[in-house]
């Protein structure tokens, strides 16, 4: 696989704070075999899977901040390239229901399991630390084989939070947006999916929190 990856058949797009703007190099490098998509200003990666929920989400353990750019998870680098390989996949969501029904004009966010993985991790975390109280469940999503995916691709910035709007934005006359994800499972893609696009949707874990991550 070369070093870098582009997008063939889109634009990449960097949301700014009020609009998205195309991405600098419109490429991006494919991280190591083991590490994720971020790095801190030192140039420091970080090991997957994140080992306990304490890994820097936005400061690295020297002290530095997050650099600005994200590189891409090598088997995700595919799915840059050719959209269609979404079909070919299960699809996760993590929720707070144990009887969810999508509502079909609501868009949802899926990931990869190891992205589901990481979002149990990071909310568990924040449960035991700031006394919340709540149950996650896992499911697992196909998409409809007749799902019209954007051909452009989100990028989003590492350490800050993520703000959907642009990827709504784009969903508008689309069923589906990939995004490159600058917190959660950094550097994997995920998607924002018009629920009417979605195929079907099995519980796949009860009470996911409970289980190791
Ligand atoms: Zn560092």
């Amino acid at each position: 696989m070369s070093e870098f990856v582009t997008n063939p058949h889109g634009r990449l797009l960097v949301p700014t704070y009020h609009a998205i703007a195309p991405h600098g190099t419109g490429r991006l490098l494919v991280a190591g075999e083991g590490e994720w998509g971020n790095r801190c200003e030192a140039g420091h990666r970080f090991a997957r899977p994140r080992a306990t929920p304490e890994d820097p989400v936005d400061i690295c353990t020297c002290g530095k901040y997050l650099s600005e750019e994200l590189a891409i998870l090598p088997e995700d680098a595919t799915l840059l390239e050719d959209p269609n390989e979404a079909f070919d996949r299960n699809w996760w969501h993590v929720s707070h229901s144990a009887a969810l029904a999508l509502d079909p004009d609501q868009p949802v966010h899926l990931g990869s399991r190891e992205a589901a993985d990481d979002r149990a991790n990071l909310k568990n975390y924040a449960r035991e630390n700031h006394g919340k109280s709540f149950d996650l469940h896992l499911y697992k999503i196909r998409l409809k084989g007749s799902a019209r995916i954007h051909p452009d691709v989100l990028v989003e910035r590492p350490g800050q939070s993520s703000d959907h709007t642009h990827a709504l934005s784009l969903l508008s006359d689309w069923d589906v947006v990939r995004y490159v994800n600058g917190t959660e499972a950094p550097g994997s893609i995920s998607l924002v999916v018009n629920a009417r696009a979605v195929e079907n949707m099995d519980l796949e874990i009860r009470d996911y929190l409970r289980r190791e991550v």
